[in-house]
């Protein structure tokens, strides 16, 4: 029991989001680099290379340059087990970012110093600030000229409305860059431009009256001025706050000189939980005390073309995970032997014997799970609330181009429909003829279009409808033919039977309402 509680507590099991391009490949491998997981930072997770060593089953990514699927990450720092978990850097993809980020205790925000929060991933970071989960902020890229340092903090306020906390202050940017400033020991840790790829940097730490001579003309007065001006503007730091996800302690850097890292790093493992009590139908469930239980988060299909796997993610979430011990697929009430889990080692894929509760392991799934799913001790039944779907905003009829191929069509887009990345409906009183596809973003129907050609080699096309509002008929006893609607709206039923409406006209949902009393209306398919 020693033991067990010793191991989770020393578990962090965070994600990284970001917008493309801000840096979070680089953070996470010079994350990597301290954990000692390798020497050369650049030679695994570069763009050309790991990345896609973990997905390349998706040439979209490198078409597009943008990171479609998230994988799991796992090394060892100063006596903590970190769990990385990367999303897609891609607002298209924020539902993937929220099932991934349910799976995580906490979240690292890389933002582009430059560019502050950029208006196109401004969705994928609110998903973050709706999980109440800590989120830390870590601006990058401080060796170029950044944005003024209040807009970039005041950007991140009221674009998220989460106040911030800086933990230390940058002093200068781009070419005039010294270091940051150090607020709760007042000393300044001097830039140096570390080495490409290596840790070894000097790490020098004066106090402000010794950097004088590393300072510019004015950057000390300057300095002084600016921690004024915050220690009377900013929120303090709360710990409470910091673990509600109110508060977002701040850090500036350079990832790709590999500055201010080990700074974040540290002070981010002290501020962050090890794996807290879950909420499941019978109560909290302790991560210590309680027998092994995890849940499904996200499925990924064919990661390995040669064999055709779908691997389903679990995050573990009390006890302790063996290989080929006997559990209970709760939804599907069966008995399972989970013998093969996998976990993500860098770029390397190995088997895990074992694992506890904080870490993510990957199940050969031979299309028995869902996303939500519970995997727990046969002994001891329960159940961990499922993980919402989002409303699909985006909606489009899917026809064959060669209709013999019915069989493969159907297989290939239920399976991508079970992963989460896209919904499918049929029309009212219809088979499967006819079939509407809905994606919280557009960019999920060319992942789609994509997939279905290369992995199921069938060729689809894509008749985009106007809908824009979809709603749960909640009350299922209602007869769908008596329900008088407007003129624009559709009458359509989910994979599971379940009937919904659709709209264009956003007021049509109101009219709806008044015109069918007792009409009860969901936004989520429960
Ligand atoms: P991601 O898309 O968020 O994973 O971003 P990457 O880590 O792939 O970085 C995008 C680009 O920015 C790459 O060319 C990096 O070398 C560069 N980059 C990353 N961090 C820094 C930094 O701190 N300073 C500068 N100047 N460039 C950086």
């Amino acid at each position: 029991m020693a033991d067990l509680r010793k191991e989770i507590e020393k578990r962090r099991t965070f994600a990284i989001i970001s917008h493309p391009d801000a840096g979070k490949t680089t953070l996470t491998e010079k994350f990597l680099l301290y954990g000692g997981a390798i020497n050369l930072a650049g030679s695994v997770k570069g763009k050309a290379t790991a990345r896609h060593a973990v997905s390349d089953w998706m040439e979209i990514e490198k078409e597009r340059g943008i990171s479609v699927t998230s994988s799991v990450l796992q090394f060892n720092y100063d006596n903590y087990c970190i769990n990385i978990l990367d999303t897609p850097g891609h607002q298209d993809f924020s539902e993937d970012t929220y099932r991934t980020l349910m799976a995580a205790d906490s979240a690292v925000m890389v933002i582009d110093g430059s560019k502050g929060v950029e208006a196109q991933t401004r969705k994928l970071f609110k998903v973050c600030v709706m999980r109440h989960i800590p989120i830390f902020t870590f601006i990058n890229k401080m060796d170029r000229d950044a944005m003024d340092t209040f807009e970039l903090l005041d950007d991140i306020e009221k674009e998220l409305g989460i106040a911030t906390c800086p933990i230390n202050w940058p002093i200068g940017s781009g070419k005039e860059f010294k270091g940051v400033y150090d607020r709760a020991t007042e000393k300044i840790h001097v830039f140096s431009d570390t080495e490409k790829g290596t840790k070894e940097g000097e790490d020098q730490v004066l106090t402000l009256d010794e950097a004088d001579s590393v300072l510019l003309p004015g950057q000390r007065d300057q300095l002084a001025d600016e921690i004024e001006l915050l220690d009377g503007a900013s929120a303090e730091f709360d710990q409470e706050l910091v673990d509600k996800g109110e508060l977002s302690p701040v850090f500036f850097g350079s990832a790709l000189t590999n500055f201010g890292v080990e700074i974040f790093l540290k002070h981010f493992l002290k501020m962050t939980t090890p794996p807290l009590p879950r909420k499941a139908d019978v109560g909290l469930i302790d991560p210590v005390e309680e027998e092994f239980s995890g849940f499904i988060f996200k499925i990924q299909a064919n990661m390995n073309k040669a064999h055709r796997d779908r691997i389903a993610f679990m995050r573990i979430c009390s006890g302790k995970f063996e290989a080929g011990m006997e559990v209970l697929h709760v939804q599907e009430g069966k008995k399972i032997r989970l013998s093969q889990p996998q976990q993500m080692m860098a770029q390397d894929r190995k088997i895990v014997e074992e694992a506890y509760a904080g870490d993510i392991i990957g199940l050969f799934d031979p299309g028995i799970f869902s996303i939500g799913d519970t995997v727990c001790m046969a002994g001891h039944k329960i159940q961990y609330e499922g993980i919402p779907t989002f409303a699909p905003e985006h909606f489009a009829r899917v026809r064959q181009v060669d209709t013999m191929k019915r069989k493969q069509f159907v297989k290939g887009i239920e399976q991508i429909a079970q992963e989460g990345a896209i919904q499918i409906f049929q029309e009212y009183n219809t088979g499967m003829e006819e079939i509407i596809v809905g994606v919280v973003g557009v960019l999920q129907f060319d992942v789609l279009k994509y997939r279905l050609n290369n992995e199921y080699n069938v060729e689809i096309r894509l008749e985009n409808l106007p809908y824009e509002h979809i709603r749960w008929i909640e009350n299922r006893e209602i007869d769908l033919d008596k329900i008088s609607g407007t003129s624009d709206m559709k009458k359509i039923k989910d994979l599971k039977g379940r009937p919904l409406l659709l709209w264009v006209n956003s007021w049509s949902i109101g009219m709806t309402m008044d015109r069918n009393p007792g009409l009860e209306l969901s936004e989520f398919g429960r």
